[in-house]
């Protein structure tokens, strides 16, 4: 495949790193986002010295601004962006009843305004040059709901529905728009999980581990590659069986 350019948001550590380094192997230069520059860095680094050419820009995905800014910035260094991996998200975790709007807007600003205003950022040099990749990180929960994430789900489940609604309005310009929904990945996320709740999960997902970085990593480059080129609108479960 021809080198492209990839912007993976939350490039620091977990998915989105495993991500960057992947997509560095498959011969693209690497733009990595999010908001510890130094993490950024270290992964830059780790790219580079691998033979492959990254840049880091600061992002929040909460803020349009942000947004706006850092994607500008990389657009100076490497010109348009071809691919794009919304993969940076956080979790706020309660009870419906009990949670503050501050803890409900966060999780949709960063989880789904943030992939939005991403994606519109990169749309108009992807339409000129009728090729592009969108790939949202989405999961499994998004699929199937989880008591005490409403807003982490609302967000995940409205990536389902924001990549279904952009592969029909974008595929006459070549452009695909997939969705992964990972199960139960082995990051800095579910680390701080209790013991009890990661060994009932284990006990529902058919192959019996957690998933790695590494596997969700797999399929955000299938979908990024031009043996990919006839799938859009697709969420591709990488979840060990938990749902299917
Ligand atoms: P993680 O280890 O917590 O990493 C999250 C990444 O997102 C970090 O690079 C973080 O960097 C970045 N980020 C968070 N808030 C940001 C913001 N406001 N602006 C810019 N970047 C931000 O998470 P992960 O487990 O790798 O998860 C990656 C994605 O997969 C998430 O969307 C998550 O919801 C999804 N997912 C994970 C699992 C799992 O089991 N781990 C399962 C299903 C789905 P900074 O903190 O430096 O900004």
């Amino acid at each position: 495949m021809e080198k492209k350019t990839a912007l993976i948001t939350g490039a620091s550590r977990g998915i989105g790193k495993a991500c960057a380094q992947m997509l560095a192997a498959a011969g693209h230069r690497t733009v990595l986002a999010a908001r510890s520059t130094a993490k950024l860095e270290e992964v830059a680094d780790k790219i580079r010295s691998a033979g492959s050419e990254a840049f880091v820009i600061e992002v929040d995905l909460a803020s349009s601004e942000s947004i706006a800014a850092g994607f500008s910035k990389a657009a100076k260094e490497f010109g348009r962006i071809d691919i794009l991996v919304n993969n940076a998200g956080i979790t706020k975790d309660g009870l419906a009843v009990r949670m503050k709007k501050p803890d409900w807007e966060a999780v949709l600003n960063t989880n789904l305004s943030g992939a939005f205003y991403a994606i519109q950022h990169v749309l108009p040099a992807m339409m000129r040059e009728r090729w592009g990749r969108i790939v949202n990180i989405s999961s499994v929960v998004g699929e199937m709901g989880n008591p005490g994430q409403a807003n982490y789900v609302a967000s995940k489940a409205g990536l389902i529905g924001l990549t279904k609604s952009l592969a029909q309005e974008l595929g006459s310009r070549n452009i695909t728009v997939n969705a992964v929904a990972p199960g139960f990945i082995e990051t800095d996320m579910t680390h701080i999980l209790p013991e009890e709740l990661k060994k009932k999960m284990l006990d529902q997902t058919p192959l019996r581990r957690m998933g790695t970085p590494e596997d969700i990593a797999s399929a955000v480059k299938f979908l990024a590659s031009d043996e990919a080129s006839f799938i859009t609108g697709h969420v591709l479960d990488v979840n060990g069986g938990i749902y299917m």
